[in-house]
């Protein structure tokens, strides 16, 4: 008997397919066919492989799908019952017209009746900040002469009115200002921001550029900004504000995303288009990515 068949019968005594139990011929066929190759090293390596990949395959579709049901039971949709932004760009005839008191909109009206029997209609007003760190001044010009004055009268008017919020985003500045104010101030900055009264929105060094910038910039910018908030203030922000940027791009949407972000407001978008969703009040979107077949990647977004 050689080396190998001696290591086969050995395989068999011990029983590993339970092929004693099988139907006539079963132990038979295993012996042939899968002992033979399970006793090749090489191949138990290629079909441990395999099974691997299978069953990583397996588990990542499920994660998958998980998450599809997960994310559309969240948002409470269906994504068939949603337009698609690509099909607008068909209809809208990107026109020019006066729309008169709201130039590039359209005049709004509505019977002045309308409330009296319902709910009194609420309009939540949200002051927020907009602060280049780069532009028409220097960093430390703008800093000096316009965004120090913003965060000392935010301090105090936030204090004195109970029902006002701002949120800022910036913090380049915000860190500037931070490494100058007193403990107290900064017992009072925390105080607003714990109470919510104060809520910082999307926390990047800058508000990036979405056009023109490498993604690897504006990952840095971000981890720069929340490596900062998360070290001195324990804050991670949950909404992305994105007004400025010249082009809005989906790699934003998708980046922000993984960092945990909940949603984004974004701006700067045509005005035809932000009209043509006004009109059809869509200015609440999901975003999907291109390559994202299964919208996993969903992202709640909202056009200013
Ligand atoms: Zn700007």
């Amino acid at each position: 008997m050689s080396a190998q068949s001696s290591r086969f019968h050995t395989a068999r005594s011990t029983s590993w397919l339970g092929g004693g139990g099988g139907p006539p011929g079963s132990a038979d066929l295993l012996d042939c066919v899968f002992r033979p190759l399970l006793a090749c090293s090489k191949m138990k390596k290629y079909m441990a492989l395999w099974g691997s990949l299978f069953f990583f395959v397996i588990c990542v579709s499920l994660y998958l799908m998980m998450e599809t049901v997960n994310m559309n039971s969240r948002a409470n949709v269906r994504l068939a019952d949603f337009d698609e932004i690509r099909n607008a760009y068909d209809v809208i005839p990107f026109d020019n017209i006066d729309g008169g008191v709201w130039k590039q909109g359209w005049n709004i009206t509505y019977p002045t009746n309308h409330w009296e029997n319902r709910d009194n209609l609420q309009v939540f007003v949200v002051p927020h900040t907009h602060c280049d760190p780069g532009w028409l001044k220097t960093f430390v010009g703008y800093y000096q002469q316009q965004t120090k004055g913003i965060f000392e009268n935010m301090l105090v008017k936030l204090e004195e009115m109970p029902d006002m919020r701002l949120i800022y985003a910036e913090m380049s500045f915000f860190s500037m200002w931070w490494d100058e104010i007193s403990p107290e101030k900064r017992a009072r900055v925390k105080k607003l921001i714990n109470n919510g009264k104060l809520e910082i929105v999307a926390g990047g060094w800058v508000m990036t550029d979405e056009a023109n910038a490498h993604y690897y910039a504006m990952i840095d910018q971000m981890i720069e900004g929340h490596t900062w908030l998360n070290g001195t203030l324990g804050v991670k922000p949950q909404a992305g504000w994105s007004i400025d940027p010249f082009g809005l791009s989906p790699t934003m949407a998708y980046l922000l995303k993984q960092m945990g972000l909940k949603n984004m407001l974004i701006q700067r978008v045509h005005y035809s288009v932000k009209k043509y969703l006004a009109k059809k009040k869509e200015l609440e979107f999901l975003w999907r990515q291109e390559w994202d077949f299964l919208s996993v990647w969903l992202f709640f977004s909202l056009k200013n």
